[in-house]
């Protein structure tokens, strides 16, 4: 590849303790522990929202409970408030996975942008919408300034620590952290184009079984390009609404933006066409129209950092304990991979593994942590652990772990995971 360089000088918009970049589950609920600690903290998120894949692409936290004979809530402290905030706008509901994956909690992703919002408010996050990360400057081992684009031109700001919640570990990858590239090494889960359908007649919808909507979906190839034969509608708080989970982008590298433009033009063909066949051969959907398509392409898998612990499809199976535990997960391993059904595979009933806060310091960059889905896990045990549930408590953690880091003026690598977890505990954590 030819390059070119160049050099300009960048205005200098802010300092702070601890900067967080990407404002979806893990960054949102990173930023709110970390200000609750009494840290100055900064937000940077790309879109002109809060929420991420969440508000972007989806309507149902999953990872909240665990699946099988006996439920048990295992997600708490940051997470009920963004619950509580969705429960007092009438916009939230509890239901069970299509798949037995545990119950989720299904809400108006208009109305979870408002909640955060709030959120973030409240703790004294100073947040900077429309702005993205481009790239930052070391000094030695440490991130020393971050420069962001935004309407104005670039801009940097400085911080003492940052966390990454990217998804795609932009920031990790411009320090020179390892990483497992998923999209690279073509192991990526397929990505989704979600999308809503208005003016169904739910009650006749649901009424029809799920498992004879997938032998439609075999019977009908012939008729309508269906890639994923096994995809689900459910229920929304809102009357008349069902949200889809249908199209299946396999092959993708998600950081390739010619390979991701392509798959933003497939996601929405395939929707269309998932309407069609809803419209024609489902009952309930015969008046049914287009509410939306998620605002871009779903991507499941792209970066995943290399850590101080690697969490292990072992670690998953076996419902493994760690000392330096910051959060627990109990939902199985949903592989959504290019032929074929998804994969699911599911721990002993009732248990959980342990997501240890070593799974969210980097290996070779001083002052950073990553949380959410581009945490320091293999292709399967991430396949379980990306669940949005996870994704706010490690944001949780690594916001706190990022103040106690300042605070204590030691890397976070050197944060003693006791006072973590005490702290987590306090902020109401299940542990
Ligand atoms: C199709 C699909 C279906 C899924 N279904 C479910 C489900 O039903 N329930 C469930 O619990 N989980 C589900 N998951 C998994 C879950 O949604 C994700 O793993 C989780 O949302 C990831 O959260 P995150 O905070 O790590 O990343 P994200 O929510 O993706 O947040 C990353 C944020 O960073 C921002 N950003 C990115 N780059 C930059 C940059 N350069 N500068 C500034 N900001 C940036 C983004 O705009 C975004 O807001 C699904 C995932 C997909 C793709």
């Amino acid at each position: 590849m030819t390059s070119f360089r160049y050099e300009i000088d960048v205005p200098l918009v802010a300092e702070c303790d601890v900067l967080v970049v990407g404002g979806g589950s893990a960054g949102s609920a990173a930023a709110i522990a970390a200000a609750r600690k009494g840290a100055d903290v900064v937000l940077v998120e790309k879109y002109g929202f809060l929420g991420g894949t969440g508000a972007m692409v989806l309507d149902t936290f999953y990872g909240f409970f665990t699946p099988g004979t006996t439920e048990r809530k295992v997600v708490g402290g940051i997470p009920d408030l963004v619950i509580e905030g969705l429960d007092r706008h009438g916009m939230l509901m509890k239901r069970p996975n299509t798949y037995g994956a545990g119950a989720g909690y299904t809400y108006d992703p208009e109305v979870l942008k408002v909640v955060w919002d709030g959120l973030v408010a409240d703790a004294g996050v100073r947040l900077f919408l429309h702005t993205h990360f481009i790239d930052l400057a070391m000094d030695g081992e440490s991130v020393a300034t971050v420069v962001v684009g935004s309407p104005k031109g670039p801009r940097a700001i400085r911080a003492k620590c940052v966390v990454d919640a990217s998804g795609d570990a932009h920031v990790a990858f411009r320090a020179g952290a390892p990483f497992e590239d998923a999209g690279a090494l073509g192991i990526a889960q397929s990505l989704t184009t979600t999308f809503k359908m208005i003016n169904v007649d739910v009650g006749r919808a649901t009424a029809f079984p799920k498992t004879e909507m997938w032998a439609l979906m075999q019977r009908e190839s012939g008729n309508y390009r269906l890639p994923r034969k096994e995809g689900s509608a459910h229920i929304t708080p809102l009357p008349g609404v069902m949200v889809t989970n249908m199209t299946r982008v396999a092959g993708v590298d998600g950081t390739d933006v010619e390979a991701l433009t392509a798959a933003e033009r497939e996601g929405r063909s395939q929707a269309l066409e998932y309407v069609r066949f809803l419209r024609d051969k489902i009952p309930g959907y015969e008046k049914a129209d287009l509410g939306g398509l998620s605002i871009q392409i779903g991507v499941r898998e792209t970066r995943r950092i290399k850590g101080q612990y690697w969490l292990t499809r072992e670690d998953v199976l076996s419902a493994r304990k760690f000392p330096d535990a910051i959060a627990q997960c109990g939902a199985p391993i949903e592989e959504h991979h290019a032929s074929g059904d998804t994969r699911w595979e599911y721990l002993p009933d009732g248990e959980t593994y342990e997501i240890p806060y070593r799974a969210l310091v980097p290996v070779g960059v001083d002052n950073l942590l990553v949380a959410g889905r581009c945490l320091s896990a293999s292709h399967d045990a991430h396949a379980s652990v990306r669940s949005i549930g996870q994704c706010l408590a490690m944001g949780q953690a690594a916001g706190t772990a990022a103040a106690l880091s300042v605070e204590h003026g030691v890397p976070p690598v050197a944060v003693p995971a006791e006072a973590l977890r005490a702290d987590l505990r306090k902020a109401g954590a299940i542990l």
